[in-house]
């Protein structure tokens, strides 16, 4: 079971009783006990990764080459401090200069991507892994509970924001990739999996963000808003019986076969709709949309999402997310029959009915009998006759398609709302949109991924 020699683990745990019971006070009951271990396992960690590092910094050579083409030489072992996931570590290592370009060099920092004053790797992990998911001030009086350290406010956004910079990254290389027709050309060729029906929901959120401050002017006291685009891949699955809710089972009723969606895979961004079509374009060739038999896109009545399928993936079905289509005619319900709930419910009743069955003339005609006195009526008049193909749920439902996603919009939720709006958040843009995409990646199963890219980058990114 353990990775480790049992006889040195029981010499280890002897002298940690030893220890914790020497301290009485410290063990009144079980929760001392395991906060006391916990204490003395921290300190313990900092003086052996202390050990380790300055064993493993001594000077080996008087001089080194320097990256000039120069010569290095050695000064001291100097003093260094960085911040581990037992806390601050201070430790010396050799230290060389003198090279004419006046640059120096600890080669151990080099070896093991230390840099002084900084987190490690393992403990920026774990930094960022809190920051998206509650607000940093959050993040630290809970961190602090685990790591038993403080850690600043700061630290936390920059280690989170670090992550969302390599997920835009990687985003980046899909980009440039997704528009080379010969790596297009190649992918035919490999043998990975192409799913048979591949579904793809879009939608926008609203960030509240601050005014970038130009350098030496006051920050601009007005706010603004922005929107979060934000799309999801995925496909859809049955969902086993014994995991059906309640609203399954009530699907199940109306002849719904009640899926969920799997493999979820999502993409976010601050920018412009033609740059987002790029993202869409370039996440969508990383999940094969390009070449599978059946893509779906759901979505709402905004024209923008629209054109970008029209634009990128003409060939694939479009479907109004039923939950969406269902709002309107409640909307209408309401502002039509405000003083008669049983008009009300009769009208919506049926309306529902006929848009089920993907009717959407009748809902129409519905629409436009109420919209000579009712404005939120005759504005549903033209929503509806224009997604009308966007709508034919019978038809959807025959071919077995989702038409009720709800992946975006707890999508949407998960990245933007959940956490960017949280009480008292105040965003730069690309703060905002670094925390989203750094939510993103760890929605999509993607940070492990994102971790190791990091520990492979150079220091300076
Ligand atoms: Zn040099």
């Amino acid at each position: 079971m353990s990775k480790y020699n049992p006889k040195d683990i029981q010499i280890l745990a002897q002298k940690v009783v030893e220890i914790v019971t020497a301290t009485p006070e410290k063990g009144q009951h079980i929760g001392e006990i395991e906060q006391a271990m916990r204490e003395l396992f921290q300190e313990v960690g900092q003086r052996s990764l202390q050990m380790l590092l300055e064993a493993k910094g001594q000077a080996q050579k008087r001089t080194l080459a320097c990256e000039c083409g120069g010569t290095l030489h050695y000064v001291a072992q100097r003093p260094a401090t960085v911040i581990t996931v037992f806390g601050r570590v201070r430790y010396k290592r050799a230290y060389y200069s003198g090279c004419g370009c006046g640059k120096g060099k600890a080669p151990l920092d080099d070896e093991y991507r230390l840099k002084p004053g900084a987190v490690t790797i393992g403990l920026a992990n774990l930094l960022s892994l809190a920051g998206i998911q509650f607000s940093f001030e959050e993040s630290c009086a809970w961190l602090k509970e685990f790591l038993l350290f403080e850690v600043s406010e700061n630290t936390v956004r920059q280690e989170t924001e670090r992550m969302g910079e390599l997920m835009t990254k990687m985003e980046a290389a899909w980009i440039a990739q997704s528009q080379r027709e010969d790596w297009l050309q190649m992918r035919q060729g490999q043998n990975e999996p192409v799913p048979e029906t591949l579904y793809c929901a879009i939608d926008a959120a609203k960030v509240r963000t601050e005014p970038r401050a130009k350098a030496g002017q006051p920050k601009e006291p007005h706010e603004d808003w922005r929107d979060v685009k934000c799309l999801v891949w995925f496909e859809a699955e049955e969902v086993p019986l014994a995991l059906q809710t309640g609203r399954d089972r009530s699907k199940t009723a109306r002849q719904e076969v009640p899926r969920r969606a799997v493999r979820k895979e999502y993409a976010c961004a601050i920018t412009d709709t033609t740059q987002f079509g790029e993202l869409l374009w370039a996440t969508g060739c990383q999940r094969q949309a390009d070449r599978c038999a059946r893509l779906v896109f759901l979505g709402d009545g905004a024209p923008w999402i629209w054109n970008l399928v029209q634009t990128h993936f003409p060939h694939a079905i479009q479907i109004v997310d039923w939950y969406h289509a269902e709002e309107h005619l409640e909307n209408v319900a309401r502002a039509a029959f405000a003083t008669d709930v049983r008009q009300q419910e009769t009208w919506l009743k049926n309306a529902k009915q006929a848009l089920w069955e993907g009717r959407v003339e009748d809902v129409i005609r519905a629409c436009q009998a109420l919209a000579d006195d009712c404005e939120e009526a005759a504005k549903n008049v033209s929503y509806f006759s224009n997604h009308a193909e966007r709508m034919r749920y019978d038809r959807f439902r025959q071919q077995g398609l989702v038409i009720s996603s709800g992946v975006i919009e707890s999508g949407c939720k998960q990245i933007v709302t959940q956490r960017l709006k949280l009480p008292g958040a105040q965003w730069l843009v690309d703060g905002a949109i670094y925390t989203a995409k750094a939510r993103a990646a760890w929605l999509s199963g993607r940070w492990q991924t994102l971790c190791k890219q990091r520990a492979a980058l150079p220091l300076a990114i």
